[in-house]
């Protein structure tokens, strides 16, 4: 199967995160997507509240025999996004192995969803579950905050931010994206690093660094949305990580800047409100053109 994902993120039934950040893009884009929902919740958590209910492991693994059984397991590609408990994890674990029975080629592109900013928001045993799954993933796309959990080291300098890439890829990662990395004291702007071990055209770099100019808008859905460009964007040019970055970022930013015209005011409020965690919804249908490869 050349362009076939099987997408396990969280769905929303108003709003754009997780599953409703990757599915209709990457179908944009050519992509099979068959997916499955890690929670169904009304909106995001950015509301006010929210309702809905949370899949399990052995709920899971249930669906999983189902598609075994009809011999629907071939994919080309494995993306996950917020898995919320250790049990759920620990299924994906034996997912990854018996896709690969199918497809040894299979990549697997994981967002370890567990924080940012110093907070976690999976319960605390997920974290050793991620490091157990390292090994098994050919893309990671971490944020500064989830790829010190990774390494179990924390990352203060660019410096650091490297070495943590560098630990990935000797545990068997291929290509990290450190989606946003906050140097100390810089406030108008932050980084995304980028290193792989894949063999790159002629001259072309392994490690990079992206400086990116910090908007004051607050946005949901982001890193979601960047992790699936990503796959898009590797999985046409895996041979030039700087023209995939550059590319995935590109769209991205400009589907954020469009978001904060539509959102007007909105944009930059900080209280939690429904009606501005509405308003800056990212705006991916109005915007679909930015989501296509330039
Ligand atoms: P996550 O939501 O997983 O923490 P990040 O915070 O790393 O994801 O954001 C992913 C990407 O979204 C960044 O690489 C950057 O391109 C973009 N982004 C997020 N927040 C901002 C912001 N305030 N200003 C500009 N770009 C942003
Ligand atoms: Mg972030
Ligand atoms: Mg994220």
């Amino acid at each position: 199967p050349r362009r076939r994902v099987l997408s396990i993120q969280s769905h929303v039934v108003h709003g754009y995160v997780g599953n409703r950040c990757a599915v209709f893009p990457l179908q944009l884009l050519g992509y099979e997507v068959d997916f499955i929902n890690s929670v169904q919740f009304s909106n995001h958590t950015g509301y006010p509240l929210w309702k809905g209910t949370v899949m399990d492991g052995d709920q899971l693994w249930d669906i999983i025999e189902g598609m075994k059984a009809n011999n629907l397991l071939e994919y080309s590609h494995l993306l996950t996004g917020y898995i919320g408990s250790a049990s759920l994890l620990q299924t994906i674990e034996r997912l990854v192995a018996l896709l690969r029975q199918h497809n040894p080629g299979l990549i697997y592109v994981c967002d370890p969803v567990m924080g940012d900013h110093g907070k976690l928001y999976v319960k605390p045993e997920v974290v050793p579950c991620y490091q157990e799954i390292v090994p098994l993933a050919t893309v990671m796309t971490p944020n500064q905050f989830e790829a010190e959990k990774l390494v179990s080291e924390s990352i203060v300098t660019e410096e650091d931010a490297v070495a943590a890439c560098n630990k990935l890829h000797k545990r068997g990662v291929a290509t990290v994206v450190m989606t946003s990395f906050h140097p100390e004291g810089v406030e108008d702007h932050l980084l995304l690093i980028a290193s792989t071990r894949m063999s790159q055209d002629d001259g072309l770099p392994s490690q990079l660094r992206l400086k990116i100019p910090r908007s004051a808008a607050y946005f949901t859905g982001t890193g979601d949305l960047l992790t699936v460009l990503l796959l898009a964007r590797l999985d046409r040019q895996p041979r030039n990580l700087k023209a995939a970055v550059e590319s995935a970022v590109a769209s991205l930013q400009a589907v954020l800047q469009a978001t904060v015209k539509a959102a007007g005011e909105s944009a930059f409020a900080k209280e939690r409100d429904a009606q501005v965690a509405k308003d800056r919804e990212l705006r991916l249908i109005d915007n679909q053109h930015l989501l296509k490869y330039a």
